[in-house]
Order: C-alpha cells, then structure tokens, then sequence
C-alpha cells in the first residue's frame, strides 16, 4: 500500500486534504492525525472491520482498546450510556483536550473498538485538525497513537512514517505535537472516579471540579502485581530498544551515580545514552547525552520525552540511564511512562553512591613540581573501575610553577606528560568527605591532619598501600634519581589502583 503524506497547517488548515482523509476513514480506511497528545492512527469507531485493521497495522494485540474521538458533545450520548454528571462537568471544564473518559458502551460501539470490553474511552482533542478530520469522517474516529505496537508514541508525522509507511492509507502532517504524552484517561463507571493512565490533566486539576478522584495503584510504582485498568498499560509499552534504567533520588546523588553507572557501562563496552536535563547535562562526560528539557518546565520534558527515546533507538545505546523527576502535575505522567518504557527498572541513586568510597583523589607533596604530578599522571594512566578526579597540590607554592624538567623528561621516556601542569597550593576549600588525600611523606601528612581535624582521609601513599617508608624528594639529584622515584612511583601506584579497584568489587 502507497501512504500518501499531506501537510496541513493548524493555523493555515488545508481543507482538501483533510476531506480526502475524511472520506477515507468513511471507506473503512486508515489515516494518521495530529492531536495535542500525541498522533492517532484514525479508523471509523462505528466499523468494526476498520478497527481489525487498526490493530494490524500497529501489531497491536486486539484485546487492547481503541479510544474513540468525538467533536461534539451531541455526539457523546450514540455511544455512551448512563452518563454521569461528573462527566458533563469533566467535559465542560477540560474537552476539547487531552482527557480521556471511560463509560458502559452503547450497542453502536462494535466489541472490535472496545477490544471486547463493554466499555467506551471516549475523547474530545483540541486540535483543530483533528476534529475537523473526525467531522469529515462522521463523528466517530477510534485512534489508538500511531506507532508500531511497543515503540515510542509518535510526536512528529516523521516518526509515524517510519513506524507505518505502507501500512496504512494517508498521514496528515500537522508538524510537532504540543503536549507529547498521551491523554489522561479516567474511568467514569466508578465512584469515584479512577485515573487509569495519568496525563496533562491531573486529579489535582479534576478534583475542584467534581471532588475525590481516585488513582489505579498500578499507575506508578513496580510494587503492585495486580492487572493495570487500562488494558493497553499492562503490555511493556513505549520502550526503546535500548535497556532503560531510572535512578531516583535527589539530583545532585542521581547525577553522581549516573556518571557512576556510565562509566562502569562504558569500561565494560557498552553504548551508554543519558537522560539529561538543562540543568544536568553540563555534568555528564561519557556516552551519548541528551537533553530531553528543563526541570523549570515539566511540559518540555513531557513533549521531548518520546522523541529523545526513539533518537536513542537510531543511535543504537545498549543501555538507557534516566534522571527521575518530581511526581506532581505532569511530572506524574512523565514518570508514568519512563517506567513503562524501563519496564520498571529504577535503580536508587544513594544505593549506586555508596558503592564509591572516594570521588577525588589528591596527591601532595611540598612544591607540587615532581612526586605529587607524576603519581597523579601515573594513576590517571591505570584502568581504573571507577570514576575519580585525580590531581595533585604542593603544601609550599608560593606560585604556579612548571613541572620540574628531569620529572618531565623521565615522564616522556614513559610516553606520559606534564607540560600542562601547574604547581598548585593545598588549601583547605578542597576538603570535603569524599577526597583521598596521599601524601608522600610523614611531616605532610600530620600537618594536614594537624591543621584541618582528623576525620579526613590523609594517608602517606606508601602507609594507604601498606608499605614502609616515604617517596623521598629527588630534587638537585641527577636524572636516574627521577627515573628511580617514577619507578618507585609506578609500584605504589599499581598497588592504589589494586586497592581502589576492590571498592568497586562488591
Ligand atoms: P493509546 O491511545 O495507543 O495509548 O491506547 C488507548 C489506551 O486507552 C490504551 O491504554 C487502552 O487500554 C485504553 N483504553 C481504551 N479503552 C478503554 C476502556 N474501555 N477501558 C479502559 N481503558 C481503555
Ligand atoms: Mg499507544
């Protein structure tokens, strides 16, 4: 089958078209629709042959249910019986928009439509498209999103045309989505009423309105093992390729272990991909980073969110590591969805923390010109299992100062350098629970520990790798002195690398 694309403007509609995909829908056809959730794929609700081959089309198991689209109130009542006044409430407040209600079907509804249920999902979307496309087609359109069953639901008529070119009968291209997630869907044969799926519209928005609303308990969290209401919720739906895991936890400790996670992931020769937000992403160095929008304005995330998830299938990651976001508003839909997505892999920041013992890992010596940089350099060239900021600082730097010469020279013979160091100054700023500080002998060490209280970690290197002695200074010595220190430097440092490495065993 050719799928003819047409473009049409919300704000400069091309009438034409969307009468031809009108009169497709009456023919028993199938058409992809903008809305303001996310792209439905469009079938005649009243045609129980058309709704078969909606479910084709996805590679939708038929027992999951189609929402039907409506444009007018009127239309309402062919459908639905036994109308609660709550619902007419709900309607005047929030349609057309994206809120999905579920009432007894009336005898009009094939069972196909309703993947057998005696019940209807019933929406009004806001797009202008969309319902002037549901008037052209008779008032009744059942659209489950666009996608091919299991992938992300589309939010741009692109990532319809990728999921199902050939497979259905036109796509009108209505550009970017507004909201990216789907609707709110809100069971009205209850009381109170039940929040099956969360959305745009939240229970705090419906509650003022017709007071308790309440919430399925499979909507968020792995803990339940009971079936989801909604049946289309039980299926691992929206999922990337990719394995997606969230971390949850404040967001300074969710960075610190994604980065924790990701670097582990990358040393074991895995394709990472990071859900990274605006205010995150400066702090993520390895993999495939993306921003999916700003913390300040869930709605960016919200609408980014799917995009970003089928970007990362394109990129082909091995694994997915998301920031976890706040549930209230739409934050409670987005998280919604990353779950299902993860199929409810989530992960504990603090727990992936505590598995790191230190972060930083600071060499110091007197001047910071030869023992101190050449032990850092050396560490920063071992294969290290977890991730540390390595540097080095002198007790006595009156001022920046290169690297001592024979220190480099015998460094280069090494294939390693120091040519962008600069001695620096310890200074107390730096200390915080998570720095290692290995000094090269005694006297550096007690007036650290002496100065700045105890419960710092300061150790003489050979002391932290347990072996007598000190790394004596070979400052004024000839050049096999240096080369002797590196070497001697080099042992020590094999040893740290052993003992850092066993943190990261467990
Ligand atoms: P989609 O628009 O692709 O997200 O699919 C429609 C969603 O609405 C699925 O999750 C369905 O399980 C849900 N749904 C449709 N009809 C009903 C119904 N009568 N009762 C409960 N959930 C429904
Ligand atoms: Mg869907």
């Amino acid at each position: 089958m050719k799928t003819i694309i047409k473009k049409t403007d919300e704000k400069n509609k091309d009438g034409q078209a969307i009468q031809e995909a009108g009169a497709i829908l009456k023919a028993g056809g199938l058409v992809a629709f903008p809305t303001e959730t996310v792209y439905g794929l469009g079938a005649d609700a009243l045609n129980a042959d058309a709704a078969a081959r909606t479910y084709a089309a996805k590679g939708r198991p038929s027992d999951n249910p189609l929402i039907v689209h409506i444009a007018d109130m009127d239309a309402l009542e062919k459908i639905a019986v036994d109308i609660p006044w709550s619902a007419v409430r709900l309607a005047e407040n929030f349609w057309p928009g994206p809120l999905t209600m579920v009432f007894d079907k009336s005898e009009a509804v094939p069972y196909s439509t309703t993947g057998g249920l005696d019940t209807v999902a019933v929406r009004m979307p806001a797009n202008q498209t969309a319902q002037e496309l549901i008037r052209a087609a008779g008032g009744y359109v059942s659209a489950p999103s666009a996608n091919t069953s299991g992938r992300p639901s589309p939010t741009t008529a692109e990532h319809v045309r990728v999921d199902l070119d050939g497979k259905i009968d036109m796509i009108l291209d209505g550009g970017s989505v507004e909201i990216g997630l789907e609707s709110t869907i809100v069971d009205m044969t209850v009381e109170p009423p039940m929040i099956l799926r969360p959305g745009a519209v939240t229970a705090e928005m419906m509650e003022p309105v017709i007071g308790d609303v309440a919430i399925d308990e499979t909507v968020l969290g792995s803990e339940s093992n009971k079936a989801p209401k909604a049946p289309g919720m039980k299926y691992r739906h929206y999922a990337p390729k990719a394995k997606l895991i969230i971390v949850e936890g404040n967001i300074k400790e969710v960075v610190l272990a994604i980065r924790q996670l990701c670097y582990a992931s990358v040393r074991e020769g895995e394709k990472v991909g990071i859900m990274a937000t605006g205010e995150t992403i400066c702090y993520y160095r390895h993999g495939v980073i993306k921003n999916i929008g700003s913390r300040e304005n869930e709605k960016t995330i919200a609408r980014n969110l799917y995009a970003v998830l089928r970007e990362f299938d394109d990129e082909d990651v091995d694994v997915i590591y998301s920031e976890s976001f706040a549930i209230s508003g739409i934050g409670n839909a987005i998280m919604n969805r990353l779950e299902k997505a993860a199929g409810h892999l989530r992960i504990s920041a603090r727990e992936v923390t505590s598995r790191q013992k230190y972060r930083r890992i600071v060499f110091v010596s007197d001047t910071d010109t030869c023992r101190g940089p050449m032990a850092a350099e050396l560490l920063r060239h071992r294969d290290l299992r977890q991730e540390y900021v390595i540097d080095s600082r002198g007790m006595i730097v009156l001022f920046p100062e290169p690297v001592n010469q024979k220190a480099e020279a015998v460094m280069k013979s090494a294939r390693m350098t120091l040519a962008e160091h600069m001695a620096t100054a310890f200074s107390e700023a730096e200390i915080d629970s998570e720095i290692l500080l290995l000094t090269m002998n005694t006297s550096q060490k007690k007036k650290i520990a002496s100065e700045y209280g105890t419960d710092i970690s300061v150790y003489t290197l050979t002391e932290y790798v347990g072996v007598d002695g000190e790394i004596l200074n070979p400052y004024g010595k000839a050049l096999n002195s240096y080369g002797e220190c590196m070497e001697k430097l080099s042992e020590l440092i094999d040893k740290l690398t052993e003992k850092l490495n066993s943190f990261a065993e467990e």
